[in-house]
């Protein structure tokens, strides 16, 4: 899913679908494919990257031909796209297109492909245009159905079937929040939430490192393995395979596990709630430690946070950021600095002994108000009315709040930890 430009009321997504096999239009992924690949070393330039312009004069004439002049414009602007100032950084040789693929425009007048009222996708071919049946699972229709409009379909083959990637615009449903929950995402524990009512919401990380590391050893002993093989010249094939499937796997099982997890979050904070979270910050800042490192490249942190927002919008929920500077040092009852040691915060000024992602939770939660009154004054609405914060209650030891384990404030040596509550307690 892409979250590109996104203004206020619109959001973006992509949708899969399954194209009828035709010939024609395999033809045309790898007709499209060819021109990218033609194009994308006259981009490259030696790496001087050339300008969308200065791409199209320089090499439009020597691509013409192939595919409709429409699509040929497509090529440039996705080609040059690749080697965008954002990307140009990592890019050491001309990008190429191993598989065949294409980008059909649709737009408000259907240009390339568009979907047509008696159900089949009317679609640009090396033959002409084809009225091709197609096939989309329910969620997927939903979604096509209620778009504003659709932007694009990429085509390419997947295991012989043709599979189209539909990018559409949504509009977001009005958000009318009225109360905050303060989210902390973290490595140890994933997601922290908490209300102004004091409810807290856990969703602890060790499931998901347990089952984590177990892959991660498999797959570097099977690493090893191949390079034994390699060594001795024998066949690598069957290793190779296993290790693509193991790949897939663990891409699937992060893919599924914030699904899971974000879903769980936004379905508890309920419709009324804004969400506050901290501005997107870079946790992986290069440390010596290898472990630390490790562990920190696979916390999803992004992939998490992308989905949660994206779910809270679709849910009408309004997202609000705060600045995360010092948020799981500060100390949520006075306001000093304190100090954190795995899962515990103590703080020197008032003795408060807290859970420390907690305790970071509910200083972001407190952020909220001053973020929105600053916004207020700068003369950006927001929400109309601020609700005065409530106090947080304390929470009574090992209570249940909305059907989860409360956390016992005074968190001792990560007792919460040693579950996965809230939601996701199928993944394993
Ligand atoms: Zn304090």
């Amino acid at each position: 899913m892409n979250a590109k430009k996104q203004t206020d009321s619109k959001t973006k997504r992509t949708v899969e679908i399954l194209i009828e096999h035709d010939a024609d239009l395999t033809a045309t992924l790898s007709a499209f494919q060819k021109v990218c690949n033609h194009l994308s070393p006259i981009c490259w330039n030696n790496g001087k990257p050339k300008s969308r312009r200065a791409l199209h004069d320089a090499a439009y004439h020597k691509v013409k031909g192939i595919v409709s002049a429409q699509m040929t414009q497509t090529a440039i602007r996705f080609v040059s796209a690749c080697y965008s100032k954002k990307k140009r950084r990592k890019i050491s040789q001309p990008v190429h297109f191993k598989r065949p693929f294409a980008l059909f425009l649709v737009g408000e007048r259907g240009r390339d492909a568009c979907f047509c009222p008696d159900g089949t996708l009317s679609i640009w071919t090396v033959s002409g245009r084809k009225r091709l049946a197609y096939y989309a699972p329910p969620y997927s229709r939903t979604l096509l159905r209620s778009a504003l409009r659709i932007d694009s379909i990429r085509v390419k083959e997947r295991k012989g079937k043709l599979v189209g990637f539909v990018t559409i615009t949504l509009a977001k449903p009005k958000a009318e929040g009225l109360h905050f929950v303060g989210v902390d995402l973290n490595e140890t524990n994933h997601i922290v939430g908490v209300k102004e009512t004091g409810e807290v919401f856990f969703v602890s990380g060790l499931n998901y490192r347990i089952w984590m590391t177990k892959h991660r050893k498999l797959r570097a002993r099977l690493q090893r393995k191949l390079a034994e093989r390699k060594g001795q010249r024998r066949g690598t094939r069957s290793l190779r395979r296993r290790l693509q499937h193991l790949l897939l796997r663990q891409r699937n099982f992060t893919r599924t596990y914030c699904h899971t997890v974000a879903k769980g979050l936004v379905e508890w904070a309920g419709k009324d709630a804004i969400l506050v979270l901290e501005r997107l910050q870079n946790l992986r800042k290069k440390t010596s430690n290898t472990a630390l490192n490790r562990r920190l490249h696979l916390f999803p942190y992004a992939k998490l946070r992308n989905y949660i927002v994206q779910k809270a919008e679709m849910k009408g929920m309004a997202v609000l950021f705060v600045d995360p500077s010092f948020t799981s040092q500060t100390c949520h009852a006075c306001g000093s600095r304190g100090e954190r040691q795995r899962h515990r915060f103590y703080c020197p000024a008032c003795s408060t002994v807290y859970h420390a992602d907690l305790n970071a939770a509910i200083n972001i939660l407190r952020r909220a108000d001053e973020t929105l009154r600053l916004r207020l004054e700068g003369g950006v609405v927001g929400r109309p009315s601020v609700v005065p914060l409530q106090r947080l209650a304390v929470l009574p030891e090992g209570s249940a709040v909305g059907g989860m384990q409360a956390l016992h404030p005074l968190g001792d040596s990560g007792s919460p930890n040693r579950s996965f509550h809230g939601c996701g307690q199928g993944l394993q």
